[in-house]
């Protein structure tokens, strides 16, 4: 009998020490719930423009939206290795889930080289609009194709598109239409990819480098309700900002991506955000900004004041 009752205890012991590991191996998996999408600092200072997006998801993924300038002649500024590179170290993280490139745009894919030899990206995403007179043609010409080669899975993205980058996410590809904006003297940057994140009951608009005949396109295609968002990136950098499209996703929280000693577009989007509400946060002033959110409220912190 006594044997027996041992035996129980043993076997009480091993399964509560089961219970407590399944216990403790959801908690891991709960542990990370925030969604961080951090507006990096450009710190060059000859190419006037960049932005560089890092998006982590509730799960624990990381996404890059564009990566910032980085392969201008005489630029000793690479946002890939200096920026995007040191800031995954610092968060240990060794592989990179996607990288959507908006529009091939050196401001924009400059720090994909960087990445590209040195880290394990899972999956480029652009939207397939190429060739066009502004076009900076390193992107299609070098990067993608190089890219491809060394066996990296290339995704085109058309509008409606939903990327499955989290199950806590929804996130859908706006703009541009899948004949593209022609009409337009700024066509690469009319043709940027918009891209919508939702995390519950928070929207993150991210509106690379649309210009005004852009977002007129995409207050004609979308209802209001479609492009309200809390947070966006000022469009162009700040530069297009459009009081007609503010008015519309009426966010609370704006972040330009401008240049420091060149703050003139993040000056055109306070100007324009403010009249909406919105409190205008931008790089060359705070740093690189980062959104926190768990789905209902959102924060945000910088590396400094203005
Ligand atoms: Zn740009």
């Amino acid at each position: 009998m006594v044997k027996f009752i041992k035996y129980i205890i043993l076997f009480s012991i091993f399964f509560l020490q089961v219970f407590y590991w399944s216990a403790k191996g959801s908690c891991k998996e709960e542990k990370n719930q925030k969604l961080i999408v951090s507006f990096m600092e450009i710190k060059s200072t000859n190419t006037g423009w960049g932005l560089a997006v890092i998006i982590q998801t509730p799960g624990g993924r990381t996404y890059l939206y564009d990566t910032g300038p980085g392969q201008y002649p005489n630029e000793s500024f690479d946002t890939g290795r200096d920026m995007i590179a040191p800031f995954l170290k610092k968060n240990n993280i060794k592989i990179i889930d996607g990288v959507v490139i908006t529009h091939a745009h050196k401001d924009h894919f400059g720090g994909f080289k960087y990445l590209m030899d040195n880290f394990d990206i899972k999956r480029l995403y652009d939207a397939g609009y190429s060739g066009c007179k502004n076009c900076e043609p390193e992107y299609d010409n070098l990067y993608k194709p190089e890219y491809i080669s060394k066996g990296g899975k290339y995704q085109l993205v058309k509008q409606g598109d939903t990327l499955n980058w989290d199950k806590d996410l929804e996130v859908v590809m706006l703009s541009p239409p899948p004949t593209y904006l022609n009409n337009d003297e700024n066509e690469a940057n009319t043709n940027s990819m918009v891209v919508r994140i939702k995390y519950n009951k928070i929207t993150i608009l991210l509106t690379s480098d649309i210009t005004i005949a852009g977002q007129e396109y995409l207050l004609k295609k979308f209802s209001a309700t479609d492009l309200k968002a809390d947070v966006m990136s000022a469009p162009h950098h700040g530069n297009d900002s459009y009081l007609p499209f503010a008015e519309v996703v009426k966010p609370e929280i704006v972040i330009a991506s401008s240049l420091n000693g060149a703050d003139e577009p993040a000056l055109v989007a306070q100007k324009i955000y403010s009249k909406v509400g919105a409190k205008v946060y931008a790089t060359c002033w705070n740093g690189t900004v980062q959104i926190v959110s768990d789905g209902v409220v959102c924060s945000v912190i910088t590396e400094r004041n203005k």
